[in-house]
């Protein structure tokens, strides 16, 4: 079994040094995909602030129209993991050299997703440095719809759209010196992850707990567990892997698709009364919607086999101080 430790690096850290208890203004603060501020009504407004540094998040030599969009997508799926419609953003940019080609090329790859999402650039700051983009987010959700990390109950279906594991294979060839092509699949999942806007809005008001997959779905998971004060048992012939992990190893496959980071789907959980409805959602999105597993109230991460029997599995997700 894998046990959560909510003692693990980051959140760790986030926890010691950040987390000031209880919020006093904000519907919810430290702790969740996104914070929700009181907006008017019974109006919550989604804040979100995800950056990407070079050498740590990207590639140094990262394709710039790429590096735009993703930026701006990691937001984005942020605010799709608390049902929250897109606003606005800002930008703070840090950047070793004025390189007029390629801040166009920036551009272009950011305002095209931010104009598919009708999210506005609202501002930022811009100054002399390392190479780091760090961008926040606004939308809006209905407060008593939101997504929120604690909201899942025992009995629940685990959910999870799309297939995992490319983007996490995309860094692994090129760690090891045998890149994938630029118009590989896995690595246009890397490059360009598709934040998965559409999904959170119609999850309003049918799943209870959401979160992005961001560091790997075990290690995202535990965030709903720990949150939510329950375990989980997943199924591993269930989990929805890419194709480009087909012909790896077992071990391989499992480490990509659990713990790799990267993959910006959503998980969340459901009522089994909502199976009907997802298979609708999913038809109509024309995304793929698995069911892979339960919450359970016994704490702890159990994943299976067919027949119920725990795979020794004990790989966590991504985590930057671990
Ligand atoms: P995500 O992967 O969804 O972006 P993170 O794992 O980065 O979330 O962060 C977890 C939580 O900790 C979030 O609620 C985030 O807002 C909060 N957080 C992270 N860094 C800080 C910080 N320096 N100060 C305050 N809150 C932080
Ligand atoms: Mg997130």
């Amino acid at each position: 079994m894998y046990r959560v430790n909510a003692a693990r690096g980051e959140f760790a850290l986030i926890n010691r040094h950040f987390n000031r208890g209880p919020a006093r203004r904000a519907w919810l603060g430290v702790g969740d995909d996104c914070a929700l501020l009181p907006a008017g009504g019974d109006e919550a407004l989604a804040v979100s602030t995800d950056m990407l540094v070079a050498g740590r998040h990207f590639f140094e030599d990262a394709d710039p129209v790429a590096l735009g969009h993703k930026a701006l997508a990691v937001n984005l799926s942020d605010l799709a993991a608390m049902g929250a419609r897109p606003l606005a953003f800002t930008l703070g940019l840090a950047l070793p050299e004025v390189d007029d080609p390629w801040l166009a090329s920036l551009c272009q790859g950011m305002f095209a997703l931010a104009d598919r999402y009708d999210c506005e650039l609202v501002g930022g700051d811009t100054t002399r440095g390392p190479l780091n983009l760090c961008v926040t987010v606004f939308g809006n959700v209905p407060r008593a719809q939101a997504l929120r990390r604690d909201a899942a109950r025992a009995g629940d279906d685990i959910w999870v759209s799309g297939a995992l594991g490319a983007a996490a294979f995309a860094v692994s060839r090129r760690q090891s010196g045998a890149a994938l092509a630029d118009d590989h699949p896995a690595q246009d999942r890397l490059d360009r992850p598709q934040p998965r806007v559409e999904l959170g809005l119609a999850l309003r008001g049918v799943a209870r707990a959401a979160i992005d997959l961001s560091d790997g779905l075990a290690g995202d998971l535990a965030h709903i567990m720990d949150r939510s004060g329950v375990g989980a048992r997943l199924r591993w012939s269930e989990v929805p892997v890419a194709a480009a992990l087909n012909e790896l190893p077992l071990r391989e496959r499992m480490q990509l698709a659990l713990a790799g980071g990267d993959d910006y789907e959503l998980l969340f959980t459901a009522a089994f009364e909502q199976r009907a409805k997802l298979q609708t959602v999913a038809q109509e999105l024309g995304l793929a919607l698995t069911r892979i597993g339960q919450i359970v109230t016994v704490p702890g991460l159990v994943i299976e086999d067919d027949g119920g029997v725990a795979l020794p599995w004990s790989g966590h997700g991504f985590d930057h101080f671990a």
